[in-house]
């Protein structure tokens, strides 16, 4: 099964990731975790390249293709393979992070972004989507309280980006409701953990 980890900055997408990596190991299934942009070296290199310019210099257009590039590399080097294996691959994001932040956030438009990620992906979507809402607010508190979290431009940027984030989200999660479970992650870690779990658990009996 294909699983991706959605939302804004400090929602704990990757802490919780590790815990529930360990958890469905420690249960006997094989499990894949990987990240995007990034997760094999093609895609790292193209992650480089986004985050280390500035995005005033970045078309945001240029900026779109780039993820989609790094997204389809990612998916036909590691992520295809690993499922045919019977692998669950956990991956921290996926398309709706693109709809959500170049679609949304940096306005190209959900049609445009979601068009250029069905050439990249041909048809290949999650099986199961948890989104970690968190308050734009908590987020950004939660990021400037680490610092060791890798620090890139985006993690600079104001509170109005985040809120068109959070914003975005909410209509990604309205529109493709279906395959994505919201998880209120303004709650301690361990809650977010648990009901990060609970939902997969939910989603592997069913
Ligand atoms: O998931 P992670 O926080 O490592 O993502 C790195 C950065 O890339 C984030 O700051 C996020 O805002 C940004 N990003 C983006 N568009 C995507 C995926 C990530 O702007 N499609
Ligand atoms: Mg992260």
């Amino acid at each position: 099964y294909f699983i991706t980890v959605e939302g804004g900055e400090g929602a704990g997408k990757t802490s919780v990731l590790d815990r529930v990596e360990s958890a469905l190991k420690e249960k006997g299934y094989s499990v894949l975790r990987t990240r995007e942009p990034g997760g094999i070296r093609i895609s790292e290199k193209i992650r480089t390249v986004i985050l280390d310019v500035n995005h005033t210099e970045m078309d945001r257009r240029t900026e779109a293709l780039l993820y989609a590039a790094a997204r389809r590399q990612h998916l036909v080097e590691k992520v295809i393979p690993a499922l045919n294996e019977g692998y669950i691959v956990l991956c921290d994001r996926f398309v709706d992070s693109s709809l959500v932040y170049q679609g949304y956030a940096r306005g190209i438009g959900f049609e445009e972004v979601k068009a250029i990620n069905e050439f990249a992906i041909e048809g290949y979507m999650p099986d199961l989507t948890l989104y970690f809402d968190v308050d734009p607010k908590v987020g950004l508190t939660r990021i400037q309280a680490d610092n060791n979290r890798e620090i890139n431009r985006l993690d600079q940027e104001k509170m109005q980006f985040h809120k068109r984030v959070h914003e975005g989200y909410k209509m990604v999660l309205d529109q493709f409701g279906h395959r994505m479970k919201r998880i209120d992650a303004n709650q301690t870690f361990d809650d977010v953990y648990k009901d990060a779990l609970q939902q997969i658990d939910l989603f592997l009996q069913s």
